[in-house]
């Protein structure tokens, strides 16, 4: 079994994301999936603070390939999987009925209904097509070019350079503390970096947006 160290992460950034969306579209694009197919990467825009001083925040997500993956445990078939090598969460396709269990258990909404009648959902781009399961054909791309030498689609197309992918220690390495620390507290899910907003700071005041509280 892998090092927890050696798992996959995903790092956001608010402060770089301009909101455009291309991530959401080359995930889509790059999986070759139906334009009216639920998307497996989201961007939602948030507001903050209180009129004329306020701030869009835009916040992309999508499954967080949890530490303790909720999903994993409810699925009646096994279709679902933590990988134990690099820790990414897969629904595999042969095994999959359908039943959306794993969509009630995921506290983000991460697996989607459709796909010809299976559950999917982000898979870290390992092999091709929705729902690759953890016997992908072709293997997952960093194991055929080397952990860290191949991102994902939406981090590579990214606008903004808002979203990376990669080992948490490696990942990690880069974050802010304030980051870190929250992904430590957070069940080991996804690291996102504090908002700054520029008229809280002002006064000492930055409220620190998370996906888990982004709608409040
Ligand atoms: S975000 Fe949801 S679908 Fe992804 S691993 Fe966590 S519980 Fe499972
Ligand atoms: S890692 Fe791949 S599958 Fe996951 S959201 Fe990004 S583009 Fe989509
Ligand atoms: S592509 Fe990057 S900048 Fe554009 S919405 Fe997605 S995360 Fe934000």
């Amino acid at each position: 079994m892998a090092a927890e160290g050696d798992h996959w992460v995903f790092y956001f950034d608010p402060n770089r994301c301009i909101g455009c969306h291309a991530c959401t579209v080359s995930c889509k694009q790059y999986h070759d999936r139906e334009s009216g197919a639920d998307d497996w990467r989201t961007v939602t825009h948030h507001e903050k603070g209180t009129f004329p001083d306020v701030s869009e925040v835009p916040i992309s997500m999508s499954c967080m390939h949890c530490h303790d993956a909720p999903c994993e445990k409810v699925c009646p078939t096994n279709a679902i999987e933590k990988r134990e090598s690099d820790g990414i969460v897969t629904i595999d396709r042969e095994k999959c009925i359908g039943c959306k269990y794993c969509g009630w258990a995921c506290p983000f909404g991460a697996p989607t209904y459709g796909d010809e009648g299976l559950m999917s959902k982000c898979n870290m781009c390992i092999g091709q097509g929705p729902g690759s399961g953890a016997d992908a054909d072709p293997a997952p791309k960093h194991e055929q070019d080397g952990i860290g030498a191949v991102q994902p689609n939406c981090v590579s197309d990214c606008v903004g350079d808002a979203i990376k992918a990669g080992p948490q220690s490696e990942v990690i390495q880069e974050a802010s503390q304030a980051a870190a620390n929250r992904f430590k507290s957070n069940n080991g899910r996804v690291i996102v970096e504090p908002f700054e907003d520029s008229t809280a700071a002002v006064d000492g005041t930055n409220d620190v947006i998370t996906p888990f509280n982004a709608g409040d």
